[in-house]
């Protein structure tokens, strides 16, 4: 319902809802979506009547809405938005309104399962975990640490990713732990630490109130936050509009909005970026005074960038010099300049380059720290922040430095373990890298929780046949029985959000608390009771010999994560459930001395690049080569950020001969990752049943197809049949959604990664497409 008492409309036909404008600096109006019921438009049934609503965020997206669950007769019968989050104000998206539906899908599993000559088959808790920490031990005493693998999600709780690190880095010692948000953010995390030092979100969604000009780049936020393109919308329908540049491939919602649209061909946004930044050097367009008081690399940066006009940049990118010039001009003139980066950057060719870039654009003006003024390294899943600040990605907690002793030496001391027991003698292994060890026989025992990578990894009939080999044993915990799940040896039935409490954060450092409104189907657990369960089974102890995970609940598991995130950015030290059952969403840090959280970061213009406290030593942007401590030291940067410079290079796989055609993939506004929750979501699954590919009318008409054809889209390792969409999007480029397992996007992918965040290039294949029949 409405503040002013109207319901909303339909969020499936209408994805972002009834604008509510508001000008400059003023606050977002509320508006309170709610969907109770069955969602087929007709009266809530009886038994459909809310009898409690229970405090919780959305987790369909890093948006992470806040919203109350309805329960009714022990099941949850709806959602409503919640008024007074900071996040959405009341508003929530399609994915929001009916995602949670598909916890009450019958096919939830309830009971453990085990391989047995072949088949799985259903089995206690007991003899699940017995098989698996048999397995374990015998690993752990023959092979080490480094016989294990884990790959987690985007999609746990703080304290559950906590748990975990504390069991993979203290218990067990293996550096192979990492998670599919290296396939989401990874790029986020690193083009942070390669320019501020650590991990750490600069802004702040309150920035898009304040804003004058907003630079979304590789960011479709239509369909990706709708709640946030709400927020976007308003602003644009309000007094004061900001003004909107949007670099992107496809003429998507987002850039149908712009006042600009950059249509950059896919792979080459460095230099896009790069003209952008010629243009602000050459036209004094540059806060010179900050530039040499805040940061490091300017006369690197302006000699690089010197070389690409944008005539020359028009060349790579397919985007026309005047349009270059005037996005520039727009920029330039911006006084409040919000950017945000999301896929078309991380999932592209040298994502982290290009995502430096964007964080260099507001460097260069000096606009970051201030309200309307920063930068919005988004993420793609609603938990992904967690994994990154708890360990469970491969980074130490807290974003400590693996390559520090000191820092080390604080995990060690926390733990009550000794320093070598924690792998820092090398660089955290990357998800891709976990999956080629896997591949070769080093990593016997992987363990997989929420997440399906037999549909999101690269080249998928590899991963099958990794799965499906003999070795590794796998473990899979999750709620249904995914493509994975159907691989695994051990499949551990898990908890779903509304079945577990806990914390998670969202893309701007919002905290919500999340709490446990009914219970879990069957014998299905929260995936903190199954890491408890484990690591008790495993006896993993400290130093002193007593147990190493001393907690036994979710606060329990919170408490310990605060005092691991002590003095560290992410410091949660300020918060307790009490106060987020109170507050709602707070921003971290959270503090002593900022109790109520911290808006935005760096609004004294220092940075955390200090060699003592920086997360991470840099890399060259180019070979992903890791930079020393001596070479980190030698650049002083004493606090202040890194301009980081770097050309063009071509992606991994151009486009032409017999595969002309260049494939991008992302997501529709209805679904989430592989549809293991919201294809069960009858009103989602309705919305978009099935993928497609999306042709320019120039490519269809020379290849024949006409709108609804079903067509063969094939690359060098494999092939899909969908139905042909032909729309704006550029000539040469063709973009299918990832989310369909048997129309897979990744059956055509291919195997390559950022050389610096180790990400995946999804969207830089060679394909050719083909009328059927
Ligand atoms: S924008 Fe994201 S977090 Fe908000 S309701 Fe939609 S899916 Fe959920």
């Amino acid at each position: 319902m409405a503040e002013d008492g109207r319901r909303d409309g339909d969020r499936i036909a209408d994805p972002w809802g009834r604008r509510t404008p508001y000008g400059t600096g003023q606050t977002w109006p509320v508006r309170v979506d709610e969907q109770v019921g069955d969602g087929a438009g007709g009266p809530v049934a009886a038994e459909d009547q809310v009898e409690r609503w229970v405090p919780s965020a959305c987790v369909l997206c890093s948006n992470g809405c806040g919203l109350d669950i309805g329960v009714a007769g022990g099941r949850i019968v709806g959602v409503r938005g919640r008024a007074g989050d900071r996040v959405n104000h009341g508003r929530l998206g399609p994915k929001g309104l009916y995602g949670w539906q598909a916890n009450s899908s019958p096919d939830r599993l309830t009971r453990p399962l085990v391989r047995e000559h072949g088949e799985l088959v259903e089995t206690g808790w007991d003899q699940a975990m017995d098989r698996i920490v048999e397995r374990s031990r015998r690993l752990l005493e023959s092979k080490g640490g480094g016989a294990f693998g884990f790959y987690t999600s985007g999609q746990l709780f703080a304290e559950e990713y906590y748990t975990l690190a504390v069991i993979g880095k203290a218990g067990l010692g293996t550096p192979h732990m990492d998670g599919n948000t290296r396939l989401c953010t990874a790029t986020a995390a690193q083009s942070l630490k390669e320019s501020f030092g650590s991990d750490g979100q600069p802004a702040s969604y309150t920035d898009v109130d304040h804003a004058d000009t907003l630079f979304l780049v590789g960011h479709n936020v239509a369909a990706t936050q709708t709640v946030l393109w709400s927020r976007m919308l308003d602003r644009r329908r309000g007094a004061g509009p900001p003004a909107l540049v949007v670099a992107d491939p496809r003429p998507t919602p987002t850039a149908r909005e712009a006042d600009l649209h950059l249509a950059v061909r896919g792979g080459t946004n460095l230099a896009l970026l790069n003209a952008i930044q010629h243009e602000l050097f050459a036209n004094g367009w540059v806060d010179r005074d900050w530039v040499a008081a805040h940061t490091v690399g300017a006369e690197e940066l302006e000699r690089l960038v010197a070389g690409w006009p944008p005539e020359r940049a028009a060349e790579v990118c397919g985007v026309d010099a005047g349009q270059i010039r005037e996005a520039a001009r727009i920029l330039g003139s911006a006084e409040r300049l919000l950017s945000t980066v999301l896929q078309g950057v991380y999932q592209s060719n040298q994502a982290t380059a290009a995502a430096c870039q964007v964080n260099n654009l507001n460097l260069l003006r000096g606009m970051i720290g201030r309200p309307g003024c920063g930068v919005l390294q988004m993420n793609g899943q609603p938990t992904a922040e967690n994994t990154r600040e708890c360990g469970a990605d491969g980074d130490l907690p807290g974003f400590r430095n693996w390559h520090n002793p000191a820092h080390v030496d604080e995990l060690a001391g926390l733990w009550n373990v000794d320093r070598m027991t924690i792998p820092h003698w090398a660089p955290p292994t990357h998800a891709m890298q976990i999956w080629r060890y896997a591949e070769q026989g080093s990593i016997k025992l992987l363990w997989i929780s929420a997440t399906n990578p037999a549909v999101t990894l690269p080249e998928l009939a590899r991963v099958r046949a990794i799965l499906e080999a003999e070795e590794p044993f796998v473990v899979v915990q999750d709620a249904f029985l995914t493509e994975t799940a159907r691989l695994a040896d051990v499949v551990l039935p898990a908890a779903l959000w509304g079945e577990k409490t806990g914390t998670f954060t969202n893309a701007d450092r919002t905290v919500h608390l999340s709490e446990r409104a009914v219970d879990p189907p069957g014998e299905a657990r929260a995936d903190l009771d199954i890491f408890l369960d484990y690591a008790r089974r495993m006896g993993f102890t400290d130093r002193d010999g007593r147990p190493l995970i001393g907690w036994d609940d979710p606060e329990g598991a919170f408490e310990a994560w605060k005092a691991c995130s002590k003095g560290r950015p992410c410091d949660y030290s300020g918060l307790s459930y009490d106060r987020l059952r109170d507050a709602g969403g707070i921003q971290w840090p959270c503090t002593d001395d900022a109790p109520d959280g911290t808006e935005r970061l760096y609004t004294d213009a220092t940075f955390p690049t200090d060699p003592r406290e920086c997360e991470d030593y840099g890399h060259d942007l180019a070979t992903g080569a890791e930079q020393t401590p001596e070479e980190y030291r030698a650049k002083q940067p004493g606090g202040r950020a890194f301009l980081r410079a770097a050309d063009h290079q071509p992606g991994p796989e151009e486009p032409g001969g017999d595969y002309p055609l260049l494939l991008t993939t992302g997501r529709t506004v209805y679904h989430f990752h592989t549809r293991t929750k919201t294809g069960r979501a009858p009103r989602l699954q309705e919305a978009a049943p099935e993928a497609w590919v999306e042709l320019s009318a120039d490519d269809a008409a020379r290849l024949g197809v006409a709108d609804g054809d079903q067509v063969r889209v094939e690359s060098r390792r494999g092939a899909i049949r969908v139905p042909a969409r032909i729309t704006g999007i550029d000539p040469g480029t063709v973009f299918v959604p990832f989310h369909y397992a048997d129309q897979a996007a990744n059956e055509l992918t291919l195997t390559a990664w950022d050389p610096v965040s180790k990400q995946p290039v999804f969207k830089t294949a060679a394909v050719r497409v083909a009328r059927e029949g």
